[in-house]
Formats: structure tokens, sequence, C-alpha cells
């Protein structure tokens, strides 16, 4: 079983004019599907050929010697994730438990944009910006580099942000300040958030 390019959530055209059809094209169509693809090079004839995405991760992760397969598979997860974090008319407040776990974690929704934002200015080079919910059930605003992601350092993700170059360079070339503005005032989205909220709340109580 080969791993496919899960479909995006939206056309390639639905985010524009934050993030252009053409910038889709490029990071969905070919670098999304360039990480896909070299995974199944690299897992091919292996024991992780058979395994899920999230095995192979959590499998490869800090693993020196399988550095090439984490990257690819944590890539191939982390862009499927960045995907629905946004939704063409994202942006706006987020409702519910989300809201006020924001507000008791967090400090508020102004002072989480302020967070995020940091995090995802701060993160020197390629890598994302990240809302998680730690082992305790609290939310927490990170960073991480290059692949890295919070599912190997039992973190439950529930929005992201690619902060590599290639995510923004075509639309805002080094303007990472507008691109991060505009995923968090246009395009976040808080129904994604608040169901991966849900489940993580779910599973820590269980
Ligand atoms: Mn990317």
């Amino acid at each position: 079983m080969a791993f496919k390019l899960p479909p995006l959530p939206y056309k390639e055209d639905a985010l524009e004019p934050h993030i252009s059809a053409n910038t889709m094209g490029f990071h969905y169509g070919k670098h999304h599907q360039t990480y896909v693809d070299k995974l199944n090079d690299l897992v091919k004839g292996t024991e992780f050929e058979k395994q899920a995405l999230e095995e192979i991760i959590k499998a490869t992760a800090g693993k020196a010697d399988k550095l090439g397969i984490f990257n690819n598979a944590a890539q191939t997860w982390n862009h499927t994730f960045f995907w629905n974090s946004m939704a063409p008319k994202g942006g706006g407040k987020p409702k519910g438990s989300l809201k006020d776990k924001i507000e008791k974690d967090l400090g508020g929704l102004d002072k989480f944009k302020e967070s995020f934002t940091q995090a995802a200015l701060t993160q020197f080079g390629s890598g994302w910006a990240w809302l998680v919910v730690d082992p305790s059930g609290a939310l927490k605003v990170g960073k991480s580099s290059n692949a890295d992601l919070p599912i190997v350092h039992n973190h439950v993700p529930l929005l992201t942000c690619d902060v590599w170059e290639h995510a923004y360079y075509l639309d805002y070339q080094n303007r990472r300040p507008d691109f991060v503005a505009a995923f968090l005032e246009k395009l976040v989205n808080w129904d994604f958030a608040q169901k991966n909220l849900d489940e993580a709340l779910k599973a820590i109580a269980a």
C-alpha cells in the first residue's frame, strides 16, 4: 500500500487573496506531493511499508539512521494538518469550550495571537508554529524546526502554520509577519481546532 497525497479540503484558489492558487499549486501540488513520493520510495521493501503514517513517524523520530523516512513522513502529515488548519472563510473567533480554554490557559484570544505570532516569527529557518494540548490537558503555543511535530513530544496538535519559506515566498516574499497575520485573521479554521480539542480531552479523560 503506497501513501497517497490526500485531496485538499478546498479548491486551490479558495484561500485567495491570502494564499494564491499559484502558491497552492506549488506547495500542495509539488512540495507536499514530493514528500509523499519520497516517503513511498524510502519505505519500499522495509518494515515501514505496511505501517500507518503516524506509526512510521513515532517509530523513526530521533533515529539518525531513519532521518530521511522521518522527515518525509512527518512532512506528509504536517502538510495535511496545515491544509485543514485553514478554511476559505476562516479567521474570526473561537467559540464554546475552545474560547473558554484559550481564555483560561492562554490569557485570551489576543494573547494567543501574540504568542502564536511570536512562535512563528522566532522560528529561525524552516519550521512550524503550533497550538497544542499538553499531557495535562492545558493549551500551549509552540514551534518546531524542519519536520518536527508535537505528536512525537506527547502533545496533541490543534492547529499549525507552516513557516517554511515555500509557504509564503511567492505571495509575501520575505514578509513572514504578513503571512502569519493573514493566517490568524483570515484563514485559521477554529472548527478544526475545536474538533481536535474535543478528541484530545476525551483521550486524556479515558
Ligand atoms: Mn510546506
